[in-house]
């Protein structure tokens, strides 16, 4: 497939930034659990956070093609800040274009866009991932007579008071009440989408999807979690305790929830795909890099065949995972069904992504497994992308369901 000149234009320009102000940092921001904060804002002036957002709400008004690509260049700089500019523009960003109303998109899509907010989005909880249909964080409407208080059996780690509240009000607020797990800058972001339930017996059809602000009274950070990489990216558990919203902030009707969600994981997964490729890529730069130039009997290491041979599989791999890539971003732009194709993508991205890394850190032999070379931390960035936006054993499911 042939990129526009535009896309081409856009890339480089993403490109240079990342090579230039996230690549040099990326290895002292995993030291240090740092997040950029000065470097996101840099991806905002250049668009990265509204990529697919129409020009009328601050955004780039660009294709889900270029968001593959802009993710990709992101990546190649460093895993965590593609993670959290990525999970702002596909679920959160397209979810409120997609589902948000008028008000809606003008009070939050606009700021997102425009890189005043950073996007949250709260699905998975501490019991729950894989099967979304089983979450238990409550939303209740005030004046609906029911008792707000947490779900029976729930763990708060951190303390939260989870009292009941009477409902008296008159049924202009929800009250969430729940934990939510593995939260991509849960702490450092400004605006979550929350799944909630707000009728339990309804099951997927009882489930509902929430504006919160994380400024909202009752949203508490209970834990950061210590992960293996992607450390430059927040990833915490989330305390709902009582959080009162406004009832306007519901996204679409109650019970439309599940919907959205999963809806909204399609586009993330094309998003996550490209995110793997690109943090690969810089692996196998270093290791070709380094191959050129590390000796041994007499010659350089890629004029030894297994050496040679196992980059030219990388680099083959790698470009046929970015064409899977972008053939569901392109089926997406076209408005054409995609679900089976991003999962492909997200499949065969990540797992070859991780496989290029181990080959990078084998190239490097010892200096592949000390910090001195990026290629170990690359591979501690890349594992991730096979757990989140689901499971690889998630994605074949997906697929098998679609032969
Ligand atoms: C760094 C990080 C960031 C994250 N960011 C977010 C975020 O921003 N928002 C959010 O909501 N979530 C986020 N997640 C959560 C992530 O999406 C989940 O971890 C993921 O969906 C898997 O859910 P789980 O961890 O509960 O595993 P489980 O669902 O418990 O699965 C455990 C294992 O069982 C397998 N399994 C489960 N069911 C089946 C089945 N039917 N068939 C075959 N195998 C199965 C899985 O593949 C997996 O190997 C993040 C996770 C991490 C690690």
């Amino acid at each position: 497939m042939l990129l526009t000149q535009d896309q081409e234009m856009i890339r480089d320009a993403v490109r240079a930034f990342a090579q230039e102000e996230l690549w040099p940092n990326a290895a002292k921001w995993d030291k240090e659990h740092h997040f950029p904060k000065d470097a996101h804002q840099g991806l905002a002036h250049l668009g990265a956070y509204g990529i697919c957002v129409p020009e009328e709400y601050g955004g780039a008004n660009l294709d889900y093609l270029t968001l593959a690509l802009v993710l990709e260049e992101i990546a190649a700089g460093d895993g965590g800040t593609s993670t959290a500019i990525s999970v702002t523009n596909c679920p959160v960003n397209a979810i409120l274009m997609r589902y948000g109303n008028e008000a809606q998109k003008r009070q939050w899509l606009t700021p997102l866009a425009q890189g005043e907010m950073l996007g949250v989005f709260c699905l998975t909880e501490p019991h729950v991932g894989s099967d979304a249909s089983a979450l238990r964080t409550t939303a209740v409407k005030e004046g609906d007579g029911f008792t707000a208080g947490p779900p029976q059996g729930e763990t708060r780690p951190l303390g939260g008071q989870g009292g009941h509240v009477s409902a008296e009000r008159g049924g202009d607020h929800y009250l969430i009440n729940g934990v939510k797990q593995f939260i991509t800058s849960g702490k450092n972001g400004h605006v979550a989408i929350v799944i909630a339930v707000t009728d339990k017996g309804a099951g997927k059809k009882g489930m509902s999807a929430f504006i919160v602000p994380t400024s909202a009274p009752g949203y508490g950070v209970a834990r950061l979690e210590d992960k293996l990489g992607q450390n430059s990216s927040d990833t915490a558990q989330i305390n709902f305790d009582n959080c009162r919203i406004p009832a306007e902030n519901l996204i679409g009707a109650e019970g439309e929830g599940y919907r959205i969600a999963l809806s909204a994981l399609e586009g993330g997964r094309i998003g996550i795909a490209a995110q793997s490729v690109g943090m690969a890529r810089s692996a196998l730069d270093v290791a070709i890099a380094y191959a050129k130039d590390r000796q041994s009997f007499g010659t350089a290491i890629i004029n030894h065949q297994a050496v040679g041979f196992r980059l030219a599989d990388c680099a083959t791999r790698l470009e046929a995972a970015r064409q899977l890539i972008w053939h569901a971003a392109a089926l997406r732009d076209a408005g054409r069904p995609c679900l089976k194709e991003a999962a492909m993508a997200k499949l065969f991205a990540s797992e070859t992504a991780e496989a290029v890394c181990s080959a990078a850190i084998q190239t490097l032999g010892g200096y592949g497994y000390v910090s001195d070379f990026p290629v170990e931390r690359i591979y501690r960035d890349v594992r991730v992308c096979q757990i989140y936006e689901g499971t690889s054993d998630v994605q074949k499911i997906i697929i098998q369901r679609g032969l």
